[in-house]
């Protein structure tokens, strides 16, 4: 999850004017590795598509077995799975699949078994855009989980469009498919394209953010694990730490921005602009 916010690098796109309006009424596809990453990454951005009249199918990759505090696995993935469905309705996703990869072990998955997965699920979708990691934001990021999705989505790009690429799909129905636009978000991107403004659905983004009591419970633990190290006194600590939402809330209304890294038609952008233009 961003735990920062850094200042707004790009420029700030108007969402009637800029890319959401572009991808209006299309299929657009998410793949994050956890079921917090969709509400505190790019939640705001989420909901305005929804908005827009987009068919958004979130696909996480991970069963967060091990994002919580006191309970064990199986309740963790339990309750998990149950707030990543709740916050998935409340920003407007059509659909969700989960793919059960035990949580923060991608690192340990073979790069091929993860890129199949992704290239399987944009012959499935057959999305306009996807929304994933930016594969070039790993400088500020240390989740391993992420930097996987972010590498082979990345790669599940063109792969998808390759006959050589898991010929197997075809047996079972799944074309070859061409992803037109790629929407990189990360903790902090290197070079932002767009900057959207979520003023106007923040609240939605908060409230998908405070379903995941799970994950945000074993936030506030980790927090306090290291105030306890920094020396902060114990009352001082349960009078911060004491109410969950408030916090959480706080952390997600730091920003009424989310930045984008798009790449449109594998950098082929201008050369599509003017087909569509004879097309019209
Ligand atoms: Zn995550």
């Amino acid at each position: 999850m961003p735990l920062d916010t850094d200042p707004i690098s790009g420029p700030i796109s108007d969402p009637i004017s800029g890319p959401i309006s572009r991808v209006s009424g299309r299929p657009v596809l998410v793949v994050v590795a956890h079921g917090d990453d969709p509400a505190l990454f790019i939640g705001g951005t989420i909901r305005l598509l929804a908005n827009s009249g987009c068919a958004v199918h979130i696909l996480r990759f991970t069963d967060d077995a091990t994002d919580s505090h006191g309970l064990d696995a199986a309740q963790t993935v339990v309750r998990n799975s149950q707030e990543f469905e709740a916050a998935a309705e409340i920003l407007g996703a059509t659909s969700t699949e989960s793919l059960g990869f035990v949580s923060d072990t991608l690192g340990n998955v073979p790069r091929l078994v993860l890129r199949e997965a992704a290239i399987r699920a944009i012959r499935s979708v057959r999305p306009f855009a996807v929304l994933t990691f930016d594969p070039y934001s790993v400088l500020f990021e240390d989740n391993q989980d992420h930097i996987r999705i972010a590498q082979e989505v990345d790669e599940a790009f063109w792969t998808s469009m390759f006959d050589k690429h898991h010929p197997e799909h075809a047996h079972e129905g799944l074309a070859l498919h061409g992803v037109a636009e790629r929407w990189y978000f990360g903790r902090r991107l290197l070079e932002p394209t767009d900057v959207v403004d979520i003023s106007g659905v923040l609240d939605i983004k908060v409230a998908a953010a405070l379903t995941h009591v799970t994950m945000m419970d074993n936030l506030l633990h980790q927090l306090s694990l290291m105030a306890h190290t920094a020396g902060v006194p114990t009352a001082v600590l349960q009078q911060k730490l004491n109410n969950r939402d408030v916090l959480v809330e706080a952390m997600v209304r730091r920003s009424t921005h989310e930045e984008l890294r798009i790449v449109r038609f594998a950098g082929f952008g201008d050369f599509f602009d003017e087909l569509l233009e004879e097309t019209v």
